[in-house]
């Protein structure tokens, strides 16, 4: 008799990488799709955002990168995958709220530049994300972190359309920045142009522009990408 179910093959976790700039709803699609897959969503960008709060509360400078890569390699920086999101844990104490401030989202896009800072970020990140089942979501994780990722998405939209979606993202919390689009705009040109890993589309990326697409449009797009990628 042929015990069939033994010869099941386990279910394939996938890398899924899913990268685009400020605002186009990376993070809230990585989460979305994580929960529907079972896997586990991971927002790269709060690591470089820990580590800017450590460089801002140890008075060092953004532009020092060895200073900094050694600040990155005297820390613990953790993420913890919740239902909204990550918890970031610096040094085991919680960051996850501190580190959406506005003086660390501007630190973080300013040590991001610096070559052997993310060199220090990739390698932790691959060791993070390497055993598969994750949703992995930053700038540069099908270009650098993930070059052979299952799936890769880079999720764009409009600029004026991301610093509508940035600005009442701010206005829900009940903090109102005026300068919300010139931040926006900046952090892109930062992360557009920088020397090593800018920000850019993997030639064998899934381009999907959401400016006219509704969150769950853009759910159901990526999810049957992946569920293609499964089959
Ligand atoms: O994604 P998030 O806005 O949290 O990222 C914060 C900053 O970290 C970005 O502005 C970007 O400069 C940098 N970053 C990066 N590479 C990543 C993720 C984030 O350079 N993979």
């Amino acid at each position: 008799m042929n015990d069939t179910t033994a010869e099941q093959p386990a279910p394939r976790k996938l890398i899924i990488a899913i990268d685009g700039p400020a605002g186009a709803g990376k993070s809230t699609i990585a989460s979305r799709l994580a929960r529907k897959l079972g896997y586990v969503n991971l927002e790269s960008g709060a690591m470089y955002r820990a580590l800017a709060l450590k460089a801002i509360e140890r008075d060092v400078s953004f532009d020092d990168e060895a200073s900094l890569v050694k600040l990155a390699e005297d820390s613990r920086i953790q993420l913890e995958p919740t239902v909204g999101g990550n918890r970031t844990l610096l040094d085991g104490r919680d960051v996850s709220a501190r580190i959406r401030e506005r003086d660390v989202t501007e630190a973080a896009s300013r040590v991001s530049v610096h070559p052997a800072v993310r060199a220090w970020m990739v390698v932790h990140q691959r060791e993070l994300g390497g055993g598969g089942g994750i949703v992995m979501e930053g700038r540069d994780i099908g270009t650098k972190v993930f070059p052979d990722a299952d799936l890769k998405i880079f999720l764009d939209a409009d600029p004026v359309v991301r610093e509508q979606r940035r600005l009442q993202q701010q206005q829900a919390k009940g903090e109102v920045e005026a300068s919300v689009a010139a931040e926006l705009r900046e952090r892109d040109r930062r992360d557009r142009t920088r020397s090593v890993s800018p920000l850019v589309a993997a030639p064998d990326a899934v381009v999907i522009d959401s400016t006219a697409m509704s969150e769950d449009d853009v759910l159901a797009r990526v999810e049957d990408l992946a569920q293609k990628k499964l089959r």
